[in-house]
């Protein structure tokens, strides 16, 4: 059996494994010029997906234009019911769909299945919110005048998303694009397309109409300005990295189309004197392995205060020693391996530069030849804040642990970099929680937590972290734009 038809004896219902692109209700296969997906547990080609360029993706904005028309004119109660039928069938099909997605990202299954869930969310959430996007009447100045603003969907919108959270990511902005009214092309990562593709069968099942949903696969280089600089585009989200991100800003300022950007983070957890040490351990492993460290929101720096630090490294590195390294499938297993070996070396470079520059490695770690995916995880303490794995979105399980005296440095070194996503820390004291929560330069935090975002609250980044936000009632606000009407009083005079 090919790593294609063993994926598929997993599946409870194996139509979901589809490793075809969607324009206009036509699922299209891979014809000769073929992207291969890889599961990186295994190096196995899993699937083909096409490659298809800039005549494709002009076709699946077309298609997108002409949905939109029919889209938006249906009932908010219509589209919210489609929403909730995708809500549940995410969820029927979670064990399925998490199995696709560890095939081809690596994370563990139980991860898997968890995001899934987690996209499912969305489509739950945002069936609820449309029911609600009320526009409003303005107190008129004039008697003879009445104003209203109306909420309108924004119009086509490209998805652009990344390898992380192939799933996760795209339903986080098509639940609400779909709610508001909106269409969509979606752009899923190279690496990860399968799950993109899943979705957007679960689409179909729910009978969201044709066109309304669309899915290409190929090269960014050309896929990416033909989808920006298109007229009928009105609206561009992104989720992935800052370089990418600000490319796109730019192409999007041409013709001026409405952005969202969701980039990468480089978030400090920090853990005071005054911390409860088994609950900053615990979080401190969630948040910076899960996924293998490869989460936009994962703590980067760890920041300890000198009178818990050796305590509180000592536990963590025990901690760290005891998570299993392996198969995503592997029931055992904490940690899958990184999305690609060329990820994991970019990670191991890091690593090296940290250990060359004096630091040490806490923890016991087993080996992994330099040519695999597999990183082991790393805690490392002597570093210093200018060395690469501080300043850089390490993007892999090494966490680097730094020692602070008082809160006001604990402030500064968190501060001390250009992203601003997401940030942690640990303390028992209220009046510590509101001046650090208000002193971190981030746009999503947690307190005593390492798990934050869910589909209720507004996420995204500050500095160069990204614009705008997902989730929440302003994940909605990103897809609406108002229109007022002013409404006279055809008796009155016209001036
Ligand atoms: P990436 O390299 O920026 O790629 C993201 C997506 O952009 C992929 O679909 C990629 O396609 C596409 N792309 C690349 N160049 C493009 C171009 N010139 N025009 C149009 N599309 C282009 O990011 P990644 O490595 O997949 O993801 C990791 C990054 O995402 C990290 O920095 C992480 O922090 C960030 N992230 C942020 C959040 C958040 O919510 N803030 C969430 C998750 C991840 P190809 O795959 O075909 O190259």
């Amino acid at each position: 059996m090919n790593g294609f038809e063993e994926l598929k004896a997993r599946l409870k219902t194996p139509e979901l494994l589809a490793p075809e692109c969607l324009i206009d209700g036509r699922w299209i296969s891979a014809s000769a010029s073929a992207i291969s997906v890889e599961n990186p547990s295994t190096g196995q080609i899993i699937a083909q997906v096409p490659k298809l360029g800039a005549a494709e993706t002009d076709a699946a904005v077309d298609a997108a234009a002409a949905a939109f028309d029919s889209w938006k004119t249906l009932t908010a109660k219509v589209r919210a019911d489609i929403l909730m039928k995708m809500y549940h069938l995410l969820v029927e099909h979670s064990e399925d769909l998490g199995a696709i997605l560890t095939a081809e990202q690596g994370k563990p299954l139980r991860e898997g299945i968890n995001e899934i869930l987690f996209t499912a969310s969305f489509f739950e959430w945002y069936a609820a919110e449309i029911r609600r996007a009320y526009g409003k009447v303005v107190p008129t100045p004039d008697p003879d005048k009445r104003f209203l603003v109306m909420r309108q969907p924004i119009g086509v919108v490209a998805i652009i998303t990344p390898w992380n959270f192939p799933a996760g990511m795209m339903g986080r902005k098509l639940a609400p694009a779909l709610a508001a009214g909106c269409s969509v092309v979606v752009k899923p990562a190279s690496q990860t397309p399968l799950s993109a593709m899943a979705v957007a069968k679960i689409a179909e099942m729910a009978g969201v109409p044709a066109g309304v949903v669309n899915v290409i696969t190929g090269s960014a280089a050309e896929i990416g300005p033909a989808l920006i600089e298109h007229p009928k585009v009105s609206k561009v989200t992104f989720t992935g990295s800052t370089s990418v991100g600000r490319t796109l800003y730019e192409k999007s300022a041409r013709g001026l189309k409405h952005v969202s950007l969701e980039l990468g983070g480089n978030a400090p957890l920090i853990v005071f004197d005054d911390a409860d040490i088994e609950t900053a351990v615990e979080s401190a492993i969630q948040s910076k392995f899960r996924n293998a460290g490869q989460t936009c929101v994962c703590a980067n720096r760890v920041l300890v205060q000198s009178g818990i630090y050796d305590q509180f490294v000592a536990r963590f590195a025990e901690r760290t020693s005891q998570l299993k390294i392996g198969d995503g499938f592997d029931l055992e297993t904490d940690l899958g391996p990184l999305v690609d070996r060329r990820a994991a070396a970019g990670v191991r470079d890091i690593l090296q530069d940290a250990v060359a520059g004096g630091a040490r490695i806490l923890n016991d770690r087993p080996e992994f030849e330099d040519t695999s995916a597999f990183v082991a995880p790393a805690v490392l303490v002597d570093v210093t804040e200018g060395q690469r794995v501080c300043t850089e979105e390490i993007f892999g399980p090494i966490a680097p642990v730094l020692k602070f005296e008082t809160e006001t440095d604990a402030i500064r070194i968190a501060n001390n970099t250009e992203y601003g996503l997401s940030a942690y820390f640990f303390t028992r004291d209220n009046a510590r929680i509101w001046r650090v929560s208000e002193a971190l330069d981030s746009g999503v935090m947690g307190v005593n937590t390492g798990l934050i975002s869910t589909a209720e609250i507004p996420f995204g980044g500050m500095k160069h972290s990204g614009l705008g936000r997902e989730g929440g009632e302003e994940g909605l606000d990103a897809f609406l734009q108002s229109k007022m009407v002013c409404i006279a009083d055809v008796n009155s005079n016209p001036n």
